[in-house]
């Protein structure tokens, strides 16, 4: 589909058509959510960013002195913004997402696999308890996990990952599998405006058309790069779910880690993850204590794997 940037779309014999201001509903943002709500067995729902999406589903759909149990280890940046919303009256609690979750939760929210600990949820004994779930599945994307299909009610993404693919869209999605659920978010969307543009709905379209042999890519190359680093002395610890392209690393302490930073030539050093080009980078820079000081996040990209290993060893050395 072309790219639209209208904000307005003429009425059609004085009455307003499918599209007719940007803030509700563009055709790029509907080609784009059909197209991500097929794959995720729902309706999915775009906003302007993972962050933004997430904001929209507590504001949205919980109320004050209600309680999130959030997955331990999820990326650190959901804790941030729920702290920020605290003052809003919504409360969160951290449990240890493989096993059960807490039972005074009104929304459990589990991350798979966690970002960066590479852990995966209990899924089942979440949707067995009485509180609603939801999975933020950005690492695993849809061709290796479909949340809904095995009973949460939503399913998360940061579509500038894996949906993106290729570092150049901020963009955020919830599939819910309830249409009540679907009507309250784009409802709520709309009044606080907070809305995807058509340009990153127009290139996320083009890249779920490849996401699948991208993800089959990204999986073949991690798996090889954990073996091999899985063998090298310098590597005290491999953390990997066994599918897709994020992985994590323990090197020695926070020197050896700045070493491997900035002794890289193929691999970007840089943040974020799920595009095809490599990036690593130390997480202790931004999350502190919670991580190792030595671990070190790899997503890994669709160069050549042993160009990419080749790189690897060489900022080991
Ligand atoms: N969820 C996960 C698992 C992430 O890794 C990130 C970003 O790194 C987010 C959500 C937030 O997404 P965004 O950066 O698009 O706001």
């Amino acid at each position: 589909m072309a790219l639209d940037r209208s904000t307005i779309w003429p009425y059609r014999d004085g009455e307003p058509g499918e599209h007719y201001y940007q803030r509700n509903s563009h055709p790029n943002g509907v080609a784009a959510e059909r197209a991500l709500g097929e794959l995720e067995g729902g309706e999915a729902l775009l906003f302007p960013s993972g962050t933004g999406a997430a904001t929209a589903v507590v504001l949205a759909l919980l109320e004050p002195g209600q309680t999130i149990a959030l997955a331990e280890g999820a990326y650190y940046g959901t804790a941030v913004l729920f702290s920020t919303l605290e003052r809003w009256g919504v409360r969160y609690i951290e449990f240890d997402q493989t096993g059960p979750p807490p039972e005074d939760a009104d929304l459990i929210w589990l991350e798979a696999p966690s970002n960066p600990f590479l852990t995966m949820p209990n899924l089942d004994a979440a949707v067995a308890s009485p509180a609603r779930v939801l999975v933020d599945s950005t690492a695993s994307t849809p061709v290796y996990l479909r949340p809904l299909e095995q009973g949460a009610d939503f399913a998360l993404h940061s579509a500038t990952k894996y949906l993106g693919g290729h570092d150049d869209v901020l963009l955020g999605a919830v599939a819910c599998r309830s249409q009540e659920d679907t009507a309250r978010l784009r409802e709520f969307r709309g009044k606080t405006g907070i809305v995807a543009a058509p340009d990153p709905c127009w290139l996320l379209a083009r890249s779920l058309r490849t996401l699948e042999v991208r993800m089959e890519r990204h999986t073949a190359h991690a798996q090889e790069l954990v073996e091999r680093l899985r063998a090298h002395p310098a590597v005290e610890l491999v953390r990997y779910p066994g599918f897709g392209g994020l992985l994590s690393f323990d090197v020695a302490d926070a020197e050896a880690a700045r070493k491997v930073e900035t002794s890289l030539r193929t691999i970007k050093n840089a943040t974020s993850l799920g595009g095809v080009e490599s990036v690593l980078e130390s997480r202790s820079r931004w999350e502190g204590d919670r991580v190792p000081p030595g671990l070190l996040r790899l997503s890994v990209g669709l160069e050549d794997v042993d160009e990419l290993w080749a790189d690897l060893e060489q900022a080991l050395a």
